[in-house]
This record gives structure tokens, C-alpha cells and sequence, in this order.
């Protein structure tokens, strides 16, 4: 299972770096598999679309549901290059994901990325009435990391989505 998490987390980071791979690009990749197959593979589009909600993994869910005819992913594994944000960790939560996998982690990258002062998204798995869903993270956690603003980093107030 660890070799399927780092080989699909490497297809997460194609994804993300397929426009190149500055952070002012929030390069965030995600793949969504189910059956051992790739369903969906979606880079962040929030500024290329005009999006606030066109992040990696909202993109793949849509995209893995409509490869499968059925809003429910039950048994799919969402591999992001960055844990999911607020919004898209309460998306497969709704969607019914039955995992969900990430490279950096919150205290890997800075705040910009995260819309919460103190609520930490994998309170959000910890706390759903869904029993049937669970969160590992830290797969190839340097090589995502190094994608992102670093909390010791100072990004421009312009970049900053959460402000
Ligand atoms: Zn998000």
C-alpha cells in the first residue's frame, strides 16, 4: 500500500508542476483512484478559471464523478500534494472518498494556505459522523513541500487567498 501511495502521489506531482512549478502558482496536483485506476488528475485552476472553489481536489472529485456516473466515490483515494484545505476536506468527506492522502502537511507550508487560525482539517476527518473514511499524510512530504510557500517564507498580500 505505501508503494501505491508514493506512485500515485509522484502522479499527483506531475499533475501539480505540469505549468511549472513556482509557488506563486499555488502548484497543487491531485489524482483520485479508484480500483487501483486513475480517475481523475486536476491541477489547481483558481486563477486560471476565476475560481475561488477551482482548487485540485473540488476539480477531481467533479471530474471522478463524472467518470463514474455516480456523485458517490465510496472506496476512492484522494492524493493531494498538500492537505486539503477546509472546503476540500469537507468535499470528500461529501463525496464519500474512503481516503484521503497528502504530501506537506499544515506545518510544512504557510497559512496562506489554510483558511482556519487554529482548526486543523484533519480535525474535520476526526470528527465526521462517516466512520468509513481515514487520512494519512507526509507521503513524499520533501518534494511536495518544496512546491509551496514555507512558513518561514513572506508571499506577497496580493497572493495570499485566505485574507
Ligand atoms: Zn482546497
Amino acid at each position: 500500500m505505501k508503494d501505491d501511495d508514493q506512485n500515485f502521489m509522484r502522479e499527483a506531482l506531475k499533475v501539480a508542476t505540469s505549468e511549472g512549478s513556482d509557488p506563486a502558482t499555488s502548484p497543487i496536483g491531485c489524482v483520485i483512484v479508484m480500483h487501483g485506476q486513475i480517475v481523475a488528475a486536476e491541477r489547481n485552476r483558481v486563477d486560471h478559471d476565476h475560481d475561488a472553489t477551482a482548487h485540485a481536489e473540488i476539480s477531481a472529485i467533479r471530474a471522478a464523478g463524472h467518470a463514474s456516473g455516480n456523485a458517490d466515490l465510496r472506496g476512492a483515494v484522494l492524493y493531494s500534494t498538500l492537505q486539503p484545505c477546509g472546503m476540500c476536506m469537507m468535499a470528500s468527506i461529501w463525496a464519500k472518498v474512503g481516503r484521503v492522502v497528502y504530501g506537506a502537511g499544515r506545518g510544512d507550508v504557510h497559512r496562506i494556505y489554510f483558511e482556519d487560525r487554529h482548526i486543523d482539517t484533519l480535525d474535520f476527518i476526526r470528527d465526521a459522523y462517516r466512520d468509513d473514511i481515514s487520512v494519512a499524510g507526509g507521503v513524499l512530504r520533501d518534494d511536495c513541500a518544496a512546491l509551496y510557500y514555507r512558513p518561514w517564507d513572506h508571499p506577497p498580500k496580493s497572493e495570499q487567498g485566505n485574507i
